[in-house]
């Protein structure tokens, strides 16, 4: 499994990460998915305080007892709880349920109506206290990209988790370079839209010339820029494995033009938010 710096924290996180939305609809199966995920590498593991109104948490936990020192573990606060006291609180909810001391990196899930300032600083006492160890942001557009960067500093912002995937590329003309520019890690959400993942000719042709699947190609095309990660949600070991695959599958420059003419940039206003 390919591995990357993540943003300004410098430390190596594998390209391919598991998702967990949702999950708590299979347990015991999804359970045995993200332990089959960690044995192939795919360390990254993405929830959130919402996902499943905290049963996801607990479910990740289980997965991951015994494991947390291999995990890239990060969840996030939910807008309505993203004060300077109600993300700390949060946090706590966060690690208890996860049943660890300390998440890897906290995001705020969408944009708040509590000011950004108080969200950062207390992001900022979570790491000061130990219990976070770098925060991000998500479905953040370049404004608010650039609202985060100029409280924070240069260097604080590790992520921006957005929605990417081959039928919805408008990251790529500003947020992406926005983010490169800044240093801040793009975390490719939903990268199979929702599970409506359909297939191509041209993702089948590489597929089949370099013994992989149109899936894998399709992962493998989202992380061709250096500074973006993917976090597939798959519940089913057969399908994590066939995830893990993409973490090590190479793609050509050719390839990779075939593709982006495959699957046309449709242009989005400046400003646009991804949708959610
Ligand atoms: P996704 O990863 O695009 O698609 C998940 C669906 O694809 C599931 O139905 C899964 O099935 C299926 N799948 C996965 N691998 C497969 C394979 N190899 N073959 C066939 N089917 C496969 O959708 P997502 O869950 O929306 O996004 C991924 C993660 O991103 C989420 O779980 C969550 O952690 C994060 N997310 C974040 C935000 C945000 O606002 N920040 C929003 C959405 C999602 P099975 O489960 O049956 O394996």
């Amino acid at each position: 499994m390919e591995q990357r710096p993540f943003g300004p924290t410098g430390t190596l996180v594998p390209v391919i990460g598991q998702g967990t939305w949702n999950m708590e609809r299979t347990r015991p199966a999804a359970i045995a998915a993200l332990r089959r995920g960690l044995d192939l590498g795919m360390t990254h593991i993405d929830t959130a305080e919402m996902y499943g109104s905290g049963t996801v948490e607990e479910l990740v936990g289980e997965a991951i007892a015994g494991r947390r020192a291999e995990v890239f573990l990060v969840s996030k606060v939910l807008p309505e709880n993203a004060s300077r006291r109600g993300t700390t609180i949060a946090c706590d909810r966060s690690l208890r349920r996860l049943r660890t001391d300390h998440l890897d990196c906290y995001l705020l899930h969408w944009p708040s109506r509590h000011p950004l300032t108080e969200t950062i600083a207390a992001f900022e006492q979570l790491v000061r206290d130990g219990k976070i160890k770098s925060w991000g942001v998500s479905n953040f557009n370049e404004d608010a990209v650039e609202d985060a960067v100029r409280i924070a500093g240069p260097d604080r912002v590790a992520c921006n988790q957005v929605l990417y995937h081959l039928s919805e590329r408008a990251i790529e003309p500003y947020i992406l370079p926005l983010c490169r520019q800044h240093r801040i890690a793009v975390v490719a959400y939903s990268p199979f839209g929702q599970g409506r993942f359909v297939s191509h000719p041209v993702l089948e042709e590489i597929a089949r010339a370099r013994g992989a699947t149109p899936r894998q190609v399709a992962l493998r095309f989202l992380v061709r820029d250096s500074h973006v990660f993917a976090i597939p949600k798959a519940a089913t070991v057969l399908h994590v494995e066939e995830n893990a695959g993409a973490g090590t599958l190479q793609l050509s420059q050719e390839e990779i033009r075939r593709i982006d003419d495959a699957f046309p940039l449709r242009t989005t206003r400046r400003g646009n938010l991804p949708v959610l």
